[in-house]
């Protein structure tokens, strides 16, 4: 332990808290922990925790306190009696939930005089600890500032900005574009895989091409901002045409269509509001109406 590290309590100590406490402790800081269910505490514990028999014991423990838990409901059975412990510190809280949840946990943390950032973890428990994953944040600059240091013992910490909802709009916009891209390479293993091709002989060639789809994404956010969207690289009309190609090769081989289906009937929508000519950026008018052409 390091006299010189900021001592932290860590609320919660399913998979992904006992993470969070295991990553602390790694680096050095003084760590307390408390879980509803002592027994989780084990681990940690062992591993140089100090285990504390309430939450409001916990609380008073740091200046900072990281709460991971299942849901909002359970962060505020947890914390709403240690509510006095918790004035004068900072709460970061890395429970998933909405947008919505955390800025009325923020606001509820301002009225008892607590510093507070809404966080969200983009990995899973084994990935804790290592600079390559992203932890973000949205709240107080001046708090983020503050805590840094000992945030980046668990990933590398981005902060958004000060709305303290923006870690989790980003979360579930980011998992949306996660499961999107799970669903189309599994999609595309099934199809290669129909022919004898292993996952693996299909994955770097499907990795390199998601570097190509990375410069797409590049072009086309700035075709989103300007709502304007012109077809001088590839038309909806001839995305129309080559998602065709996909869907009967598909259909051929006994894979199920669901996704590329999907995909053909938004390109459809955007080619019957007038966008055949322009780029597929264009589809976010049919995903977001009020985006439209400006
Ligand atoms: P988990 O292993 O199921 O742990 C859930 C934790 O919440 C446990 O500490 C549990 O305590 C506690 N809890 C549940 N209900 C409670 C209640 N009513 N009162 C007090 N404590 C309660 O889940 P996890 O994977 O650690 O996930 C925790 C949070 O991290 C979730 O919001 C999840 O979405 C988020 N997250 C997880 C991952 C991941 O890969 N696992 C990734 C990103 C974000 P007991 O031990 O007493 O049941």
């Amino acid at each position: 332990m390091d006299a010189g590290r900021t001592p932290v309590t860590v609320i919660g100590l399913g998979q992904m808290g006992s993470a969070l406490a295991g990553a602390l402790v790694e680096r050095g800081h003084p760590v307390t922990v408390w879980n509803r269910s002592a027994e989780k505490a084990r681990a940690v514990v062992d591993r140089g925790a100090r285990p504390a028999d309430t939450p409001q014991e916990a609380v008073a423990a740091s200046p900072l306190v990281i709460a991971c838990v299942r849901d909002y409901p359970a962060l505020r059975a947890v914390l709403d009696p240690a509510v006095d412990q918790l004035a004068g510190r900072t709460l970061v809280n890395l429970t998933s939930g909405s947008p919505e949840q955390a800025r009325d946990t923020a606001a509820w943390a301002r009225a008892h005089g607590i510093d507070y950032l809404g966080g969200a973890i983009m990995t899973t428990p084994p990935g804790v600890g290592s600079t390559e994953v992203m932890f973000l944040f949205g709240g107080a600059g001046e708090v983020f500032t503050t805590h840094r240091p000992t945030l980046a013992a668990l990933g590398d910490p981005l902060h958004l900005g000060d709305d303290p909802g923006l870690a989790s709009l980003y979360d579930v916009a980011l998992l949306g574009l996660m499961w999107s891209t799970m669903t189309g390479w599994l999609h595309g293993a099934a199809l290669v895989g129909a022919e004898g091709t292993s996952a693996a002989d299909f994955t770097p060639v499907a990795l390199r091409w998601l570097g190509t789809v990375g410069t797409f994404l590049t072009r086309y956010a700035a075709q989103v901002d300007a709502g304007r969207y012109p077809g001088d690289d590839a038309t909806v009309d001839i995305q129309i045409a080559a998602i065709d190609h996909l869907i009967h090769a598909a259909a051929d081989r006994g894979v199920d269509n669901a996704l590329p289906e999907l995909l053909k009937a938004m390109m459809q929508k955007a080619e019957a509001d007038g966008h055949g000519s322009d780029s597929y950026a264009s589809l976010v008018s049919v995903l977001r109406p009020s985006a439209g052409t400006r």
